[in-house]
């Protein structure tokens, strides 16, 4: 499989197996949303669930939040995401009026165009003569607010403007003295939040990667400013370990480092974790700031109210922030990018995801030997409820012969199949009768297990 191919062979997988859908399909879709099937959202909901534990339920320094996706316009002013701070460059093809970020097209082109201003971008676009991808000439750049706006309540006029967020984070900061007043936190701790985001992205692109409407989990790490350095070191070493968890193997992950002339003018320190996407490169999958105290600050001048932490000796001061900053959808494609693996097996060549067993869609899959045999698929149903009961995501495969079965599980990504034959009814050799053969997905090897063993064995 090239690398090229392997991202079509992902989406088509996705499509066809019920991973990931256009969004509103049957319309002709809708650019830059895109629907989780069965499949999917059983995928998503473990890398949520799994990032859940990581960072919140298994530390003591975690607060976790979900904060209402529509929020004051207050925030965002003060925030700065209704300026130009939350603004890509848009430039049009002046034929066809069809819009691009001119920062991608001059990347595209091999072209650094980051930190541009948009007389710069122009000056560029002209002295290397970049043309649309259509091959016609480019307006000049402008500003392109990424805000979503929508109405609240019956109002028409400008106090009834509300934003869809375009990030979790600001939820956080928004309730940082709630939080603080009713959990007396001890600096440093964390709250985090899961929650979708919306991107009024100018071309959405490549699959789950830049989309309009996208989840994000994110954490706001509140330090003293004299932790910054180590607190940062120790937290980067946390999103290494996440990385990993999620199967993402170390030589498909690189730490950029942003360069200081591209940090954002509050920012110390940021680094980009990026994934090596097939066919597209390194690119980012997560962000990790260290962002001074410039959003608590911000926040308190604008609303007036104090988001000061007040220490047990009664000092007070405005913590600084580190945020790491994860997308769930570019996790999920990294996730199904560095499983989808091709080999061959039995003469034939297989394609199949090779996920940690703790985020495939089903832990494992049972089947009877035969359908139309009433006594193998009765204790066939007795083992999948046993199982069902303890994991919850078991798959019933009763469809089509045995090999067909494996084929279908493997390819998406179901780490074990239980079949009951025979031989667990005990009707011929009774030494293994209550015994089942359970395949691997990874090596095809099938080995004989005892019923009252398979809950110890597949976890194992
Ligand atoms: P990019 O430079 O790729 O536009 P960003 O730096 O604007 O990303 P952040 O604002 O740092 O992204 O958002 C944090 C995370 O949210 C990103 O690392 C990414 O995983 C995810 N994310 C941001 N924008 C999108 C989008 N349009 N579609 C999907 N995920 C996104």
């Amino acid at each position: 499989m090239t690398k090229d191919n392997k991202m079509d062979k992902v989406v088509a997988l996705c499509k066809r197996r019920g991973f990931v859908f256009q969004g509103s399909d049957i319309y002709g879709g809708l650019k830059g949303t895109w629907d989780l099937g069965p499949l999917g959202v059983a995928l998503n909901n473990n890398i949520k669930r799994e990032w859940w534990k990581f960072f919140v339920e298994d530390r003591e320094d975690m607060y976790g939040l979900d904060a209402a996706i529509l929020m004051n316009s207050k925030t965002w002013e003060a925030s700065g995401h209704t300026g130009a701070g939350f603004c890509d460059p848009l430039v049009e093809d002046t034929i066809t009026g069809e819009r691009f970020r001119a920062d991608h097209l001059l990347k595209d082109g091999g072209f650094e165009a980051e930190g541009l201003t948009l007389e710069q971008i122009d000056q560029m676009i002209i002295s290397v003569g970049l043309m649309s991808p259509n091959g016609n000439p480019l307006s000049k750049a402008r500003q392109f607010n990424m805000m979503f706006e929508t109405r609240i309540g019956a109002t028409s006029g400008p106090e009834g403007l509300v934003f869809l967020r375009p990030e979790t984070a600001q939820g956080i900061f928004v309730n940082f003295k709630n939080v603080v007043d009713s959990m007396s936190p001890k600096i440093p701790f964390g709250i985090a939040q899961i929650g979708k985001a919306f991107r009024n992205e100018i071309a959405p692109r490549e699959f789950l990667f830049r989309v309009r409407e996208f989840e994000q989990m994110e954490i706001e790490y509140f330090i003293k400013e004299e932790q910054w350095e180590s607190e940062f070191e120790k937290l980067r070493q946390d999103i290494v370990g996440w990385h990993n968890h999620l199967g993402l193997s170390s030589e498909n992950i690189k730490e950029y480092e942003v360069p200081e002339n591209d940090l954002a003018h509050y920012s110390k320190r940021t680094i980009d974790f990026e994934y090596n996407f097939p066919g597209k490169g390194f690119d980012e999958l997560a962000g990790f700031a260290y962002r001074t105290n410039h959003d608590l600050k911000s926040h308190m001048e604008a609303s007036g109210k104090s988001m000061e932490y007040i220490e047990p000796d009664g000092s007070r001061f405005i913590p600084h922030v580190l945020e790491p900053s994860f997308g769930v959808g570019r996790a999920l494609t990294a996730v199904l990018c560095e499983a989808c693996s091709e080999d061959e097996m039995n003469g034939e060549v297989r394609t199949y995801l090779r996920l940690p067993a703790h985020l495939a869609p089903y832990r494992a899959a049972v089947s009877p030997l035969l359908k139309n045999k009433p006594e193998l698929v009765g204790k066939a149903r007795e083992v999948f409820m046993m199982l069902k009961k303890k994991f919850g995501n078991i798959a019933w495969d009763d469809n089509g012969n045995i090999g067909k079965r494996y084929r279908r599980q493997d390819e998406i990504g179901t780490p074990h199949c239980v079949t009951i034959d025979f031989e667990t009814l005990g009707e011929e050799k009774t030494e293994l009768k209550d015994t089942v053969t359970v395949r691997d997905r990874d090596t095809g090897v099938q080995e004989r297990v005892a019923i009252s063993e398979l809950v110890a064995y597949l976890n194992k």
